[in-house]
């Protein structure tokens, strides 16, 4: 096995001004991802602790405005597909709907209406409510892979709650994509597990739930996933969700699915819990041929440091594209595991 968990803990002097100027020496990290072997910034703070934050104006102000993804302007306000692509023009699995991005940004994009409510606070998001919508876009990307096979396969489905987290609208809704190749990040993912598999013999991910679940970042199961604190997190409170197989959409089981979702509602309870109030969350897929790759799920939380405005997001990860976070995996597992 060699998944390499590497980090370096920096130390720095100075002259404290909030302790009568003593000399402090002051703790950072750097890890590298022991996948892609990317570089990750800690600061550590102990516990977070955000104020409160209330999104009642901004839901107010939002229903003031229009909303397209809203029941009554849904039928008229969203795209629909052709229909020798999908036939009806959008896809319905309970509550939620699955329409064309207005705005696309790879060859296939979909946005899925998670449901008829403008606002779903994060105590309120249930497993069936992400059950509905999640099966959407999975059901998306088949009859696109069908349909588009050379334009296809590299894909994912993505939520941004919350405008912190990039959201658009405050109208839940998920981010569907596929494409003829991955996202930057995700091809550096595939690229290294098909180099761990040819190197090691094995999946990168089970060696990785192999080593973390006797360790201090494991936090629990749910069914078949295995729910680490990400060694290297690429923001705050990240959380990484591992299946026991499979690499494309058409793998995925019901029941694997159900237990992701399950493992979201656990972190996104623990979420609000801590006042982080929104994150991203994803579902990494890549095609079969993808040998060394695994469906996997992360999820993390987006905030602002200051209470009135602000951003998470910064020279690091701008200018330089490194990720960075305030708090230490290892207290993260801790925090979490009793939900689990
Ligand atoms: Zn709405």
């Amino acid at each position: 096995m060699t998944v390499n968990l590497k980090r370096v803990v920096n130390k720095t002097l100075y002259h404290d001004p909030m302790n009568n100027f003593e000399l402090r020496e002051a703790d950072s990290e750097t890890r590298f991802d022991p996948l892609t072997g990317q570089l990750v910034r800690i600061f550590p703070f102990r516990k977070i602790g955000f104020p409160r934050f209330d999104w009642t104006p901004y839901v107010e102000e939002s229903r003031k405005r229009f909303c397209p993804f809203c029941p009554d302007s849904l039928e008229a306000a969203t795209p629909r597909y052709p229909d020798d692509f999908i036939p009806g023009g959008r896809l319905k699995v309970g509550e939620a709907v699955l329409v064309p991005n207005l705005h696309p940004y790879e060859k296939h994009t979909a946005v899925v209406v998670m449901t008829p409510r403008h606002y779903v606070p994060m105590r309120e998001i249930t497993v069936k409510l992400m059950l509905d919508s999640f099966n959407a876009g999975l059901e998306f990307l088949k009859i696109a892979a069908e349909k588009d096979p050379g334009g296809t396969g590299y894909c994912s489905i993505n939520w941004n709650y919350m405008p912190y987290a990039g959201g658009s609208l405050i109208h839940p809704h998920l981010q569907v994509i596929s494409g003829p190749e991955p996202s930057s990040y995700d091809g550096q993912m595939i690229t290294a597990a098909n180099e761990y598999k040819e190197n090691n013999g094995a999946n990168f991910w089970d060696d990785l739930v192999k080593i973390e679940r006797e360790g201090e970042r494991y936090i629990g199961k749910t069914g078949a996933a295995d729910w680490l604190a990400t060694f290297a997190p690429r923001a705050l409170v990240d959380v990484t969700g591992v299946l026991p197989g499979g690499v494309s959409p058409e793998d995925l089981s019901q029941s694997a699915l159900e237990n992701v979702l399950e493992g979201f509602k656990k972190v996104v309870d623990y979420y609000d819990s801590v006042n982080v109030p929104a994150f991203n969350a994803v579902l990494y897929f890549a095609p079969r041929a993808e040998e060394g790759f695994r469906i996997h799920a992360r999820i993390v939380g987006r905030y602002t440091i200051f209470p009135v405005v602000g951003s998470d997001v910064s020279h690091l990860q701008v200018l330089h594209n490194d990720p960075w976070t305030l708090h230490m995996p290892e207290s993260l597992a801790g925090d979490l595991k009793t939900r689990f």
